[in-house]
């Protein structure tokens, strides 16, 4: 493999920009990466870079924005192909769309066709990780990892399991949750770029039984992640309550499984009890922000402010086919806008953090993917920041690099993606 001097402007993070993010931030208006076995060798200006890499090919993208890839941390690949389904909620939503076309990755040809089609929507969009609950069939998890594998893409995945409250044909049962997850953890985790995920979809769709089971499979296999849904609309949480009499709180129905561990991801979590925060700051888990899909569905304001300000982890997200778009430049536009609406707009700078290195914290994977830094996987985004009409008018004026990025952060989509490298080779976009 070739090594690699990519020159352009380069945006880069040191530290946590949620806290501080003048201090976190590293841009250079004339920089340069030097990538070589797929890691990133070095940083800095460009022309330095040059002189003391004379032998690396050179592509010099002007004044695009050189950054990391984004990273999703939440998504579901099999709901791509009803993205923008009209008019439900939460309950409804599932029940409607999502049911139905999660069946059909029964068939594991099919899965393969749709986590084909997602992952090079990801790239073609500068998504170079993303975070997929698969299906109940354990064919779904082997195509969204073979997918991952053939793109060189670090991707995390995991079976989800659910025993109840979804429709013949989609449930599995306790000891097949149980047993499945484990063969599939033994078969992908650590495998290439591969990251398993214990996934029980969410409370109401597993009885206790099984989250205890998946919860004994995490407490012998603690170095994989374990994903889920938590506090994401009110009527769901009045149905955990229902379904869970005992339990203090809806964190406290994962909690009280074996659930509850710092490598653990919480989709949503909107709507949370004191005690909740409290217990999610304790134990160091993340939470994971999904801003098209909280709007789409009608969920609620993510409090960004304050669940930082409490020093949890945050990941960004698009859940796809909740979430409303495939692009993490749109999915950050709408986190501004909630954030807005909440009294506490998020900086460019932060929302380029949450989308890179926030989500690659909240999976444990901080400095080895969504970081432009020695050591970090050499996966790039490139962007133009006049993709558009629109966006270059507006763009022409800035006066500093943030005034630049912010159109296309809220403007732009596929077309402001003008490169990708994943793994140090550069991606077909
Ligand atoms: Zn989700």
């Amino acid at each position: 493999m070739t090594k690699q001097l990519l020159l352009g402007q380069t945006l880069g993070f040191d530290g946590d920009a949620l806290a501080d993010w003048q201090g976190a931030t590293r841009h250079d208006s004339a920089g340069g990466v030097v990538i070589d076995a797929g890691l990133i060798v070095a940083t800095g200006s460009g022309a330095a870079l040059r002189a003391a890499h004379p032998d690396a090919a050179v592509t010099d993208y002007g004044d695009a924005l050189i950054s990391a890839g984004f990273v999703d941390a939440h998504m579901h690949y099999p709901q791509t192909p009803i993205i923008a389904s009209w008019g439900k909620q939460l309950i409804d939503w599932l029940n409607t769309y999502t049911f139905p076309q999660e069946m059909r990755l029964a068939d594991t040809d099919y899965a393969r066709q749709v986590a084909d089609t997602t992952l090079d929507l990801a790239l073609a969009h500068g998504t170079t990780t993303l975070t997929s609950f698969c299906t109940i069939h354990p064919g779904s998890v082997d195509a969204w990892f073979e997918g991952a594998a053939a793109r060189g893409m670090a991707v995390v995945g995991g079976k989800t399991c659910m025993d109840r409250n979804a429709p013949d044909g989609l449930r599995d049962t306790v000891q097949s949750a149980y047993d499945d997850s484990k063969a599939l953890l033994d078969r992908w985790h650590g495998k290439g770029r591969a990251t398993y995920a214990i996934t029980p979809r969410f409370s109401p769709t597993s009885t206790p039984d099984q989250l205890a089971a998946l919860g004994a499979l995490w407490a012998e296999r603690p170095e994989v992640l374990m994903q889920t849904h938590l506090s994401e609309q009110l009527p769901e949480i009045a149905w955990v309550r229902d379904l869970f009499p005992q339990s203090r709180d809806y964190l406290d129905t994962y909690e009280a499984f074996g659930l509850l561990g710092p490598k653990g991801l919480y989709g949503h979590a909107i709507h949370l009890e004191p005690r909740e925060i409290d217990r999610l700051a304790e134990i160091d888990a993340a939470v994971v922000h999904c801003p098209t899909s909280n709007t789409f569905i009608g969920s609620g304001l993510f409090d960004m402010a304050g669940l930082a300000a409490r020093g949890l982890r945050i990941g960004l997200a698009t859940d796809t086919g909740g979430g409303s778009n495939f692009s993490m430049l749109r999915t950050m536009a709408a986190a501004y806008e909630i954030g807005q609406l909440r009294g506490t707009p998020l900086h460019p700078a932060q929302l380029m953090w949450l989308a890179t290195e926030g989500s690659a914290r909240s999976l444990h994977m901080g400095g080895q993917i969504g970081h432009l830094g020695v050591g970090s996987a050499a996966d790039i985004t490139v962007l133009d920041l006049s993709s558009t009409p629109a966006i270059a008018q507006r763009a022409a004026q800035a006066t500093d690099i943030w005034e630049a990025l912010f159109p296309t952060i809220m403007m732009g989509d596929d077309r402001a993606v003008r490169d990708v490298w994943v793994g140090g080779v550069r991606a077909r976009v």
